[in-house]
This record gives C-alpha cells, sequence and structure tokens, in this order.
C-alpha cells in the first residue's frame, strides 16, 4: 500500500503567508508522511535550501507562468543542479495563458538538457499544450523521466505520454473518472494538493491548503471503489 504522499506543493508560499506549521501539522496528523515542494525563484529557492522539514523533498524550476520565476535564475538553477541540492528540475514547461510562446519553448529545452546533463528527473506543469510539449519529448528528450504534475487531461493525451518514463501526479483538478481508472491502472502515479493552488470544488476556503491531500486520496478511492493507501 501507498504512503499518503503530497507530490507537488509550494511550501515557501505557505510559509510567506505564515501558515507553514500550523499546515504541516494539520496534514501530518490525517497520515501525510511527505511532500514534494516547489521552488520557482531565487528567493525560494534559498528558502528551501535553509529548511529540514521531516519528509520533505524539492525541485527547483523556471515556470513558464509565475510571474516570479525568470531566466535570471539560471546560473543558480545550474548551481543547484551542479551540486546535488535538488531532487528534480521543476516545475517547468508549456502554459497558453502565456503567449510568449518561444520564450517558454527555448527555456524549457534548456532545462531539460539540464535535467539530462544530470540525470535529473522533470517535473511538468502543462496548460493547453500537452502535444506541443509531447512533440518535444519525442524529437528530442525520448528518454526524460519525472512527473506530469495536475494532470487533468484526455485519454488520448494520455495514451500519447505513456511511452514516456512519467509519472501522472492527480490533485483536486481531476481528469474524467475513465481517465483516472486508467492511469491508476498503469501504475506510475500518485497525488498532490498543489497548494496554495487547485482548491477542490466544494473547499470553501480562500486558498488550498495541505489537509485537502485526503480529499485527493477519498475521491479517488471512490472512484476506484477500493482502499489505495495504508
Ligand atoms: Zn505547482
Amino acid at each position: 500500500m501507498k504512503e499518503i504522499f503530497d507530490n507537488h506543493c509550494h511550501l515557501e508560499e505557505i510559509f510567506r503567508d505564515g501558515r507553514l506549521e500550523s499546515e504541516l501539522k494539520a496534514a501530518r496528523q490525517t497520515g501525510v508522511t511527505g511532500w514534494f515542494s516547489s521552488a520557482l525563484s531565487r528567493q525560494e529557492m534559498e528558502w528551501h535550501l535553509q529548511q529540514n522539514i521531516a519528509g520533505m523533498k524539492w525541485c527547483a524550476g523556471i515556470h513558464p507562468y509565475y510571474e516570479k520565476s525568470s531566466e535570471n535564475d539560471w546560473d543558480f538553477l545550474v548551481e543547484l543542479a551542479e551540486t546535488g541540492k535538488i531532487a528534480a528540475i521543476g516545475e517547468i514547461g508549456l502554459d497558453k495563458r502565456n503567449h510568449k510562446l518561444e520564450w517558454q519553448k527555448n527555456i524549457l529545452l534548456q532545462q531539460l538538457d539540464l535535467a539530462r546533463e544530470y540525470d535529473l528527473p522533470v517535473i511538468f506543469h502543462v496548460v493547453k499544450s500537452y502535444y506541443e510539449l509531447y512533440k518535444m519529448l519525442k524529437d528530442n528528450f525520448p528518454k526524460v523521466h519525472g512527473w506530469l504534475h495536475g494532470f487533468n487531461s484526455s485519454l488520448d493525451v494520455f495514451q500519447a505520454f505513456n511511452s514516456f518514463d512519467l509519472g501522472y501526479s492527480l490533485n483536486a483538478r481531476l481528469p474524467d473518472q475513465k481517465v483516472v481508472k486508467a492511469i491508476i491502472q498503469r501504475g506510475l502515479w500518485q497525488i498532490e494538493t498543489d497548494a496554495p493552488y487547485a482548491r477542490p470544488d466544494d473547499y470553501t476556503g480562500e486558498y488550498n491548503v495541505l489537509v485537502n491531500l485526503i480529499w485527493v486520496k477519498d475521491k479517488i478511492e471512490k472512484i476506484m471503489s477500493k482502499k489505495l493507501w495504508k
């Protein structure tokens, strides 16, 4: 049986809002044992370097849409990869909400090269760009490994990405039930909150919180009609 592990969240943002300690405590009390946190600016990367949170691992990357991400952080990101400080490069990817598509593609290619050089997994953020990403990976990085974070696309897209060594990470914005079932059946998957983002629909709080991982867990167990975690 699986550990209840939060495969994608933004702990520095929760810390900045003064809620980290209480949120970690509440999540631990419901059985959550670990967090994969994403650092997307120099400030966030430096914060993660200084932490010693039990169960936390973290990744760093230049995000295609987040306003605090900048190519100015490139040298620092290389240093983090080189010195083995990060568990993955991410979250990186393509996002149609940002119209600077060429910039997105170039910074993504650079980061995929970096991940390959240090044999690091990649955490992908993809908004309405799955086929563009598929083509880039197929042509240039067929051996990429890591996670498609917040996957919520169609069965066709799921099947296309099955040719890669990538896992599917699911949050409260779940894809169709048939896609969820196909993902669980394939085997390489995890759940995430993406807190403080990706609030469950029926959650009335202003932002998503770490303890809502249990909402995702319960929802998936309901779809699968069985227990999947200990
Ligand atoms: Zn995220």
